[in-house]
């Protein structure tokens, strides 16, 4: 799960994006939460520049046909790219099949993201580290989808 939804202020402006559920607190006290932040992962500072991926989406970026720009201009693609790796090292470490992801993030976004021009448009579209996720099988929900994240990890563990 990202590590902002659960309150951890790792965002690129210092805050966290906390989410209050009853099934994230149920999935706490049966220990399934693993909490990540990419960015941070990759040795980015808190805060941070903010940063959108530029004239593609994640997976353009994990095909190299993209890359991820911050606002003064300074290229933090390979820091995606390696925070990405290190969230799908952990998904396959705890054999993980299910995340929730913040929506929106450059990194984390699953069903949209900043269109690149810093404007607070935004399109369809995934993050870096959600298409790597994705393209390794793991289902990727977003904060407004944390009843079908259950559903989707009942299936998966039948439990
Ligand atoms: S990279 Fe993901 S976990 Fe980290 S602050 Fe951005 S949205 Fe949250």
């Amino acid at each position: 799960m990202s590590a902002c939804l659960l309150g951890k202020k790792v965002r690129y402006d210092g805050r966290a994006l906390p989410v209050a559920d009853q099934i994230i607190e149920q999935w706490h006290s049966e220990r399934r939460i693993v909490s990540v932040c990419p960015e941070v992962e990759a040795g980015m500072s808190i805060p941070r520049q903010p940063a959108e991926i530029f004239e593609g989406n994640g997976q353009s970026v994990i095909n190299g046909e993209a890359d991820v720009i911050e606002k003064e201009g300074a290229n933090v693609t390979a820091e995606f790219l390696a925070g990405a790796s290190v969230a799908l090292d952990l998904c396959l470490k705890f054999n993980i099949n299910v995340a929730v992801l913040a929506e929106s993030s450059p990194s984390c976004g699953s069903s949209a993201i900043y269109d690149g021009s810093f404007s607070g448009k935004k399109v369809p579209g995934m993050g870096v580290t959600a298409a790597l996720l994705r393209q390794h099988g793991i289902r990727v929900f977003n904060q407004h989808e944390i009843a079908e994240a259950n559903q989707a990890l009942l299936a998966t563990h039948g439990d």
